[in-house]
């Protein structure tokens, strides 16, 4: 299977999707200086574990995409960290280690479909990550490691 990568920077501003307002908020992260990262690994929807700043380690699930927004040359890396946060936190360091894959990008006949399939990931995810070969990641340093 895949091999665990690293991706992190401060939490930027999306393009407000109103992620948040679906209840599925997104910490954008810039791709700007992972082009070759990133073009090594397919669109899609990937989970893994994100440390931010000094509050801790979670789980996260992940979409990366092209942004139309920027002619198709870059894409967005959207993960949604599986806990609640009583407040935004952007600007803060968040590092991230993407230990699987679930599915490719595809489009949905409506919104509701997506949020569905969305939630679909979330689980995935959340009990994927609880298997020792995904869990050990969580103690990995780069999550801790805040520049
Ligand atoms: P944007 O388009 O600016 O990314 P979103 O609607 O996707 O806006 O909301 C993302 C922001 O919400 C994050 O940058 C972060 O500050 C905040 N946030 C709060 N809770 C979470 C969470 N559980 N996962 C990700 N971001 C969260
Ligand atoms: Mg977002």
């Amino acid at each position: 299977p895949l091999e665990p990568w690293c991706i992190g920077g401060p939490v930027i501003k999306g393009f407000g999707r109103g992620s948040k307002v679906l209840g599925i908020p997104t910490a954008n992260l810039s791709p700007e200086g992972y082009s070759a990262i990133l073009s090594e690994h397919p669109t899609g929807v990937y989970f893994g574990w994100a440390g931010l700043s000094a509050r801790g380690v979670y789980k996260m699930v992940m979409s990366i995409g092209w942004n139309l927004y920027f002619n198709n040359t870059e894409k967005t890396i959207e993960p949604w960290l599986l806990h609640d946060f009583n407040e935004d936190f952007y600007g803060e360091e968040l590092h991230l280690v993407v230990v699987g894959y679930i599915r490719p990008e595809v489009n949905f006949p409506s919104l509701e479909a997506l949020i569905e399939k969305i939630h679909e990931d979330r689980k995935i995810a959340e009990r994927a990550l609880e298997l020792p070969h995904y869990l050990k990641y969580k103690d990995d340093p780069y999550l801790k490691k805040i520049s």
